[in-house]
């Protein structure tokens, strides 16, 4: 699936030389400006033709058309737009093609090429990952991307020896990679101060009234 991946971003920027940093802001809005394909935002369902996303492709169409649902927010837009490129790749692009349908389920294959191909867009390891990884890197992954706040904790978690944790400005936890969240003295003082809170056992920010919250491993219960 990597390998697929990266295939599939070498494509990327052989057509569109350097899309990869811009679509990563404003994904709907890059791709708006290829003639080589159309992106519409569309108020009906959509969603049939296997993806899981709410968004179609059809190469059938001159050029080859995107739908993307118009009633998703803006960041879910993001991704499902990226999803549908990914399919755009995968269908026009004869090694991307031949990698699907070695395959043993070729249709499942390309699907989640084009889920792992828009979340390292927009949340590129490269560019990201380093050790010691903050709730405040995470805000940063968030303000400078068009990643939801849930994609961006999930990336974290991959990175980061310990937990990572969402929660709403009342405490409830909407996401939490471990455990010991919370009953975290530091999460507590966070929800207490509403400004960002550092301590030994970790950091916590704040991120469009939500809070990230860090606890580095073998810090809390
Ligand atoms: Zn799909």
């Amino acid at each position: 699936m990597l390998a697929q991946v990266r295939a599939m971003l070498a494509v990327l920027d052989r057509r569109w030389p350097g899309a990869a940093r811009r679509l990563r802001p404003h994904p709907i809005v890059e791709m708006a400006s290829w003639p080589e394909i159309r992106l519409r935002l569309v108020d009906e369902h959509i969603g049939s033709r296997g993806c899981a996303v709410s968004g179609s492709y059809h190469p059938e169409l001159t050029p080859p058309t995107l739908l993307v649902g118009r009633s998703l927010s803006h960041r879910r837009r993001a991704f499902t737009a990226l999803h549908e490129l990914g399919h755009h790749l995968q269908q026009t692009d004869v090694d991307l093609g031949e990698r699907t349908f070695e395959a043993s389920n070729p249709l499942r294959f390309q699907e989640k090429a084009c889920d792992a191909f828009a979340a390292e867009v927009l949340l590129p390891d490269a560019e990201l990952a380093r050790p010691g990884l903050t709730a405040r890197d995470i805000v940063a992954a968030y303000e400078s991307s068009a990643a939801s706040r849930e994609a961006c904790c999930v990336w974290a978690s991959r990175h980061i020896r310990g937990t990572v944790a969402l929660l709403d400005a009342s405490g409830t936890v909407l996401f939490a990679s471990g455990r010991g969240i919370s009953g975290s003295p530091l999460v507590r003082a966070a929800l207490r101060s509403r400004g960002p809170v550092s301590d030994s056992t970790g950091d916590a920010a704040w991120c469009d009234g939500y809070l990230i919250a860090v606890l580095r491993v073998g810090s809390s219960a």
